[in-house]
């Protein structure tokens, strides 16, 4: 008797399917795991919850790279990090779509 190879009944998972950002043309995957959720934790704490820029304290503010990684910004160093307000009408949401408009020409996308 002959031996086959078994053909494989699961097709292999493809890992690179799940690119958080691979709708916006250029932008980088988000910062992730315990070594951000630190320094987001001291940014927060640093700034005293307040927005850098118009100075909103609120508890779900988010942490914003000044330099976006994209231009090459450090992802973990204090030094690039300050909290910005977020919601719909939020500092972090015009400054990250200021950010998306000048990559892609378009307001959205
Ligand atoms: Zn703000």
């Amino acid at each position: 008797m002959k031996l086959q190879a078994l053909k494989p009944r699961l097709t292999p998972l493809n890992t690179n399917r799940i690119k958080v950002l691979d709708t916006k043309a250029g932008a980088t995957e988000r910062v992730r795991g315990s070594a951000w959720m630190k320094v987001r934790h001291a940014v927060l704490l640093r700034d005293q919850y307040r927005c850098q820029s118009c100075g909103l304290v609120r508890m779900d503010n988010e942490v914003d790279h000044t330099v976006p990684l994209e231009k090459g910004g450090d992802a973990l160093s204090m030094g690039n990090l300050k909290t910005l307000c977020g919601g719909p009408d939020g500092c972090h949401t015009r400054k990250t779509a200021e950010e998306n408009k000048a990559r892609t020409g378009r307001a959205r996308g």
